[in-house]
């Protein structure tokens, strides 16, 4: 059974997700508000694979994924980077600094899944 952490400050977002991620047989969702919630998270739950925004308050996107990738315990937990359309400079440090994928918004059903599936089977 795959955990997926969603780290989003929209619950408009995260609802959305949530509702897409529920075709992915037997997944389950843990939800963040920002990065240090998603830490937080990571440290009391076993996650298969986070979903993380970028512009968050408390703690960005970007930091998390620094500081996933500088711990050995979650440095191999695949990170997917949710962008704002057209965000290039965005993508290219979320990639450079260790997220395996970007998904731009608004997102689209079918990429999430693909995308999720391809990382968790
Ligand atoms: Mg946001």
């Amino acid at each position: 059974m795959p955990t997926i952490l969603v780290v989003e400050d929209s619950a408009t977002m995260r609802q959305l997700i949530g509702f897409a991620l529920k075709r992915i047989p037997e997944a389950r969702m843990i939800e963040s508000t920002d990065g240090v919630d998603a830490l937080k998270k990571l440290s009391t739950e076993k996650i298969d694979i986070i979903l993380a925004d970028i512009n968050m308050p408390v703690m960005d996107g970007l930091k998390l994924v620094s500081l996933v990738r500088g711990n050995p315990v979650y440095k191999n937990i695949p990170v997917i980077i949710i962008t704002t359309e057209g965000a290039e400079e965005d993508k290219k440090k979320a990639l450079a600094i260790g997220a395996n994928a970007y998904l731009p918004k608004p997102i689209q059903t079918q990429d999430l899944i693909k995308l999720v599936n391809s990382f968790i089977s």
